[in-house]
């Protein structure tokens, strides 16, 4: 029936891929080479050169040429997580793709000079805040993991947080971390800013590349739905605990959370190179984002059993995706015809996710 299909349908994780602009410098220096990638917007192909003579070609959900603006790209891959999110469910936006492909810029722009730049996280949460109301609940925490160790950004103290699973329900939470109740949209930019001076601040002490970790924005809403029936909310969650919670037979807080995160750089890093620490950090991230790409994986090929326990990212992702969680992954590519064989794996990632 049709609404299996929907079921199904909203079940998987919806891939789309985004094309940033060139550069100055790759408009200068990659006129020499013959364009790599070539976008079918309309179909939702893209085609990647395999040689001189030929390309291959990948479909996705949504194709997103180098001109989709950043409305767009929040209407087609995030808001309808969000609205997912705001009627009862949770949800997981991701972004994945090389550093410098435009990962921070479709997830994490302020656009206080431009309100047309924002990104994912600014508009997702104006569009949570005008649709809830004043005796809601919306609360956000803002993190940074890296090297399978979480760190608070918007309490710098405090690091090493540790993940807890409710053995029942399977609700995931974080004992300790900061919630700050957001209400209006400048307060939650604020805690943006501060949220990225604070990691900025951290890891010039860590001496690390911001592109080593994942960013993680958490938005916790709790809306009562008093007065109404249980069969007349979309709340009927029973693979995952229940988002619905009763008491007294009367007053109902229906939970959701929705997770925004900006991936560490999906790039290859040479092991063969790296010593110590940066050896040590090179198998962190490829723990975490091979963990990742193992879950979406199994989630495409519908296994009853998602491995979310193997890395800290996919442990914290676990009641936020599969079951009836929806979840949109949006992988950012450049153009420049040097980094084809990244963009290329890139993409793949992204196929192995549909
Ligand atoms: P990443 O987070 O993946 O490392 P960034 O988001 O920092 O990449 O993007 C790298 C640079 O490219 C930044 O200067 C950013 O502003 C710019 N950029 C990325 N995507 C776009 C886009 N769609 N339109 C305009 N500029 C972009
Ligand atoms: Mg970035």
């Amino acid at each position: 029936t049709p609404s299996d299909d929907d079921e199904q349908d909203s079940q998987r994780v919806r891939v789309a891929v985004r094309l940033r602009p060139k550069n100055t410098d790759e408009i200068l220096s990659d006129a020499d080479f013959a364009d790599c990638i070539e976008l079918q917007p309309e179909l939702k192909r893209l085609k990647l050169r395999k040689n001189n003579w030929s390309f291959e070609s990948y479909r996705f959900d949504e194709v997103f040429t180098e001109t989709a603006s950043q409305k767009r790209v929040y209407e087609v891959v995030a808001k309808p997580v969000v609205e997912s999110v705001l009627s009862g469910y949770n949800g997981t936006i991701m972004a994945y793709g090389q550093t410098g492909t435009g990962k921070t810029y479709t997830v994490g722009t302020l656009g206080k000079g431009d309100v047309s730049e924002r990104g994912i996280m600014v508009r997702a949460v104006e569009d949570i805040i005008g649709n809830t109301s004043a005796s809601d609940s919306v609360e956000v925490s803002y993190l940074q993991l890296y090297m399978e160790s979480i760190h608070d950004l918007l309490a710098p103290e405090k690091s090493n947080i540790s993940i807890h699973e409710d053995p029942k329900s399977g609700e995931v939470s974080l004992p300790g971390v900061e919630v700050v109740k957001v209400r209006d949209l400048d307060s939650f930019m604020q805690l943006l800013e501060l949220g990225d001076v604070n990691r900025h601040v951290a890891n010039t002490k860590l001496n690390t590349e911001s592109s080593r970790s994942h960013v993680i924005l958490m938005v916790q809403i709790r809306r009562s739905i008093l007065g109404k029936k249980v069969e007349d909310t979309t709340c009927r969650d029973e693979s995952i605990g229940n988002n619905l919670f009763v008491k007294d037979n009367k007053p109902m807080i229906q939970k959701s959370k929705l997770l925004i995160v900006d991936l560490a750089g999906s790039e290859r890093i040479d092991k063969s190179g790296s010593e110590g620490h940066l050896l040590e950090e090179a198998k962190f991230i490829n723990l975490s984002l091979t963990s990742l790409g193992k879950c979406i994986n199994a989630l495409a090929e519908k296994c009853p059993h998602i491995p979310t326990r193997e890395s800290k990212l996919t442990r914290l992702l676990r009641d936020s995706f599969g079951g009836s969680s929806r979840t949109s992954l949006i992988i950012t590519i450049g153009p420049s015809a040097k980094c084809l064989a990244e963009t290329s794996s890139t993409v793949m990632f992204g196929q192995r996710a549909m």
